[in-house]
């Protein structure tokens, strides 16, 4: 071997260690575990995100996920309730398994969750905004969350326990606070999950002081159903207690400081958190508005319309303010080229009716409450542009975001990982869900039901104070106006559906006597 030959074969050898190396590195970093931004707003209902095409607003941001990422047509909840959503999503488990079937129950925080067990794996955690369960977060490195219900004016925060009023406009310094967290508080070495979570646009819908007066030159039409009289649904539907124009309220819903029937005890409470730059601002906006209405002196469907227009364009409002958040947060992950490795999730504890059936509110298995917004962007694993009509839903949420973590799952969480699924590796999915809904004698008077769905089919049944049977065809009747539950015709999705009834409940182990246990638990302490 001359000494060129030799010279060349070590030039080689080094050469072939040196791209084993940048191989490896290469292969290292792909490897990173991906962070996740996991954005809740509370009771934003899909109708009220331009991404699903029903045309009542703009939220351009919130649409740019579904545009690099997936929008999930059918994700639905388990149960339309705030804080017993949160607690399936987090524990990946049925209210029944998790123990928090009503807002009256305690949330066990000692049980696992999600955050717990990425925090256990190398990642960090943060919780910032809404969670409405009591007691200390566990699973969370940092916490700065709303006590309770929270205010939308000059909020207290409970930082990591910690009590503190923060002056101004709730959405704003929640999004100010989980970017603060990004950039500022966190260990930049280590991958994230941080639960960005709005308290809008969940009732009373008070605007933030800059869109006082968005939509102030838009009539909004009511839904169809708008008057809606019931017929051709049960007790359950006729009897709640849900009705913007019947049961929302002139003060507290409607923003009247004076309602019409003279009644002063409205909007004062909200006005007195309100500093005194806030509350000239809302004054000079709102009273022209309710001047003006009281001296139209508006009767029957005028009126209820009238109503509706000032529910939704509240509501509206507040959802303006999310979207801007979601922008900045986007804008802040491409700026600091965290966009590609993070799964950023867009999502709500539940839908809400936009006056559909007359209603605002929540609570029922009907598709307004029951569905929910899913949207979600993770360049790696998702195609831009990407729809899924599958029936996924908010229990799937914890298994999914472990399985992206490279974290094994464990036994006790009934939801599925959905990964697979939205990039398109596989089409096997479940063909039915399983839901419950508890909390009655309440509010709203909903009734407790429980019932399964498919794509195409609902079956609900009605129980404790009555007995009734519904069952809807999604396909003839997407708006759910005639249950054909006694109807010859669907003798044999009858059966079908009951059989598919049982086999959910048996599948997550839920039975009469759970209901009958709950509900004994939950009049202890109503009737006290
Ligand atoms: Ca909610």
């Amino acid at each position: 071997m001359n000494k060129h030959v030799f010279k060349s074969w070590i030039f080689s050898g080094l050469a072939l260690v040196f791209l084993a190396v940048g191989c490896e590195q290469k292969a290292e970093k792909s490897d990173t575990p991906p962070n996740i931004v996991f954005i809740m707003s509370d009771d934003h209902a899909y109708q009220a995100i331009s991404a699903y095409g029903h045309g009542l607003n703009e939220t351009p941001n919130i649409d740019r996920i579904a545009k690099e990422g997936v929008i999930f047509t059918r994700s639905t909840v388990t149960n339309s309730i705030c804080a017993p959503s949160r607690a399936v999503m987090l524990t990946g488990k049925h209210s029944f398994k998790n123990g928090k079937v009503d807002n009256v129950q305690p949330f066990n925080w000692d049980q696992d969750n999600f955050p717990k067990l990425l925090q256990a794996h190398g990642y960090q955690t943060a919780l910032i905004g809404k969670i409405h369960l009591d007691g200390l977060p566990q699973g969370f490195d940092y916490s700065m969350v709303l006590p309770g219900q929270g205010h939308y004016y000059n909020p207290d925060f409970l930082v990591n326990g910690e009590r503190k009023r923060i002056p101004g406009y709730v959405t704003e310094i929640t999004t100010e606070s989980a970017l603060d967290w990004l950039e500022n508080k966190r260990d930049k070495d280590k991958p994230f999950c941080m639960l960005y979570h709005q308290k809008a646009p969940h009732r009373n819908w008070q605007p933030a002081p800059k869109y006082l007066t968005l939509y102030d030159d838009t009539t909004f039409e009511p839904p169809f159903n708008y008057f809606d009289d019931y017929d051709g649904r049960g007790t359950a539907a006729k009897e709640q207690e849900m009705e913007i124009d019947g049961h929302a309220r002139w003060g507290h819903d409607f923003k009247m400081i004076v309602d019409p029937n003279g009644d002063s005890t409205g909007f004062y409470n909200e006005l007195k958190r309100m500093d005194s730059t806030q509350r000239a601002n809302w004054l000079a906006e709102y009273t022209p508005k309710n001047e003006a209405m009281k001296a139209q002196n508006l009767q029957g469907k005028e009126l209820a319309v009238w109503k509706f227009n000032r529910y939704i364009k509240d509501y509206l409002r507040t959802i303006k303010s999310v979207d801007d958040g979601v922008g900045e947060m986007l804008d802040y992950l491409d700026k600091n080229s965290l966009a590609e490795n993070t799964i950023v999730v867009y999502t709500s504890d539940q839908g809400f009716y936009l006056g559909e059936h007359g209603w605002f509110d929540k609570r029922f298995m009907y598709e307004e409450s029951f569905r929910t917004p899913l949207l979600i962007r993770y360049p790696k694993e998702i195609k831009p542009g990407t729809t899924n009509k599958k029936l996924v839903q908010n229990l799937d949420y914890a298994p999914t975001f472990l399985d992206y973590a490279g974290i094994p799952i464990p036994e006790e969480m009934q939801g599925e990982s959905f990964r697979q699924l939205v990039s398109g590796k596989t089409d096997h999915w479940r063909d039915a869900v399983y839901y419950t809904y508890y909390e009655y004698p309440s509010v709203h008077m909903v009734k407790r039901h429980y019932g399964v769905a498919t794509e195409r089919y609902k079956l609900i049944h009605f129980y404790y104070d009555i007995d009734e049977w519904e069952m809807y065809d999604l396909e003839k009747d997407p708006h759910e106006m005639n249950s054909v539950y006694d109807d010859p015709e669907y003798k044999e999705v009858q059966e079908m559906m009951h059989e598919k009834l049982k086999e959910q409940r048996a599948k997550y182990g839920d039975s009469d006597e759970n209901n009958q246990k709950f509900l004994k638990a939950y009049l202890e302490v109503y009737n006290k």
